[in-house]
């Protein structure tokens, strides 16, 4: 398959709907981010890595950095998990708090902000130093020493906490965290401040597309069984309430980000991550929508 050829061709086809979508504008950092920045990186299984555009630069990953954290946290308490956060699709806004009174404090899953605070909970309650465990966990499986925590971006999001503040306000009346409320939206904030590339991004996932193992550090990371898990929470939650449109589109596990990150999943081939910043209104690249949708045609791969 030459990879590089599509990837580039995608880049020249997407410039199209560019201009349609609309650049995330809760914090002033992000506000910023010029609109027009495309990047997208490939890597294989086997251990090749295409990329193209801006793919070298380092954006904020938001919430695609609810999918590292649930590995961690499933890799710390296993099923007990499921107790706590559940794995249907929200069909409402990644914000919403309308759900979580009609559902006893109890998210939908672990892919909207709900879910995402108990699994950092989880971590919290789990590992001495849970943004340092984080921060290690994405560095080690991405291969690369020089990723970070955003402060301006975190200190933003702190600054601007109140919906989500709300959320665990009401997950901790009902029992649902266990952690001081502070606490748990810190490092959420500072998980989702994390800025990488989509060549970072891309590599960081090949677990999930690989059974599981990393093949950038050399090591298991989940079982077999809860990758297919996870990848799993990726095609029915992972995008919101966008995730049927994307899967009818893309047809791929994946996770999207407020940054305009996206990264998705073939498996046993490869873990693709794309960055374009202008927004749909569920929130997911509009245009890295686009360009995921090229892929899999492009490339006659998806799970269908
Ligand atoms: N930091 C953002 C929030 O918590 C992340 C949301 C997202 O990327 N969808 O609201």
């Amino acid at each position: 398959m030459h990879y590089q050829a599509i990837l580039n061709q995608i880049a020249d086809r997407v410039r199209h709907f560019q201009g349609r979508g609309k650049v995330a504008d809760y914090i002033p950092a992000l506000a910023r981010v010029p609109a027009d920045k495309f990047g997208m990186s490939l890597a294989t299984v086997d251990g090749d890595c295409y990329s193209v555009g801006d793919a070298h630069e380092n954006f904020s990953i938001q919430s695609i950095s609810k999918v590292p954290s649930l590995m961690l946290a499933v890799g710390q308490i296993g099923g007990k998990l499921w107790e706590r956060v559940g794995r249907e699709p929200s069909g409402d806004p990644f914000n919403s708090l309308v759900q979580l009174e009609f559902e006893n404090g109890i998210p939908r899953n672990p892919m909207i902000n709900a879910g995402a605070l108990v699994v950092t909970d989880c971590v919290l309650s789990n590992t001495r130093d849970a943004k340092q465990a984080i921060l290690d966990f994405v560095r080690v499986f991405a291969g690369d020493k020089n990723i970070h925590y955003d402060s301006e971006v975190a200190a933003s999001e702190m600054e601007h906490r109140f919906g989500n503040a709300a959320l665990a306000n009401y997950m901790k009346s009902r029992g649902n965290l266990a952690n001081d409320i502070e606490d748990v939206l810190d490092v959420y904030f500072h998980q989702c401040s994390i800025a990488m590339s989509c060549r970072d991004l891309a590599r960081m996932f090949l677990p999930l597309a690989n059974k599981g193992v990393s093949p950038i550090a050399n090591t298991r990371v989940l079982s077999e069984a809860r990758t297919k898990r996870v990848n799993a929470v990726l095609l029915t939650c992972g995008l919101y309430d966008a995730v049927g449109n994307f899967a009818f589109r893309v047809g791929l596990p994946a996770k999207s980000g407020v940054g305009g990150g996206i990264v998705a999943i073939m498996p046993n081939e490869f873990s693709v991550a794309v960055w374009a910043p202008e927004l749909e209104e569920s929130g997911n690249s509009l245009v890295g929508t686009e360009a995921l949708a090229l892929l899999t045609t492009l490339t006659g791969k998806s799970i269908f």
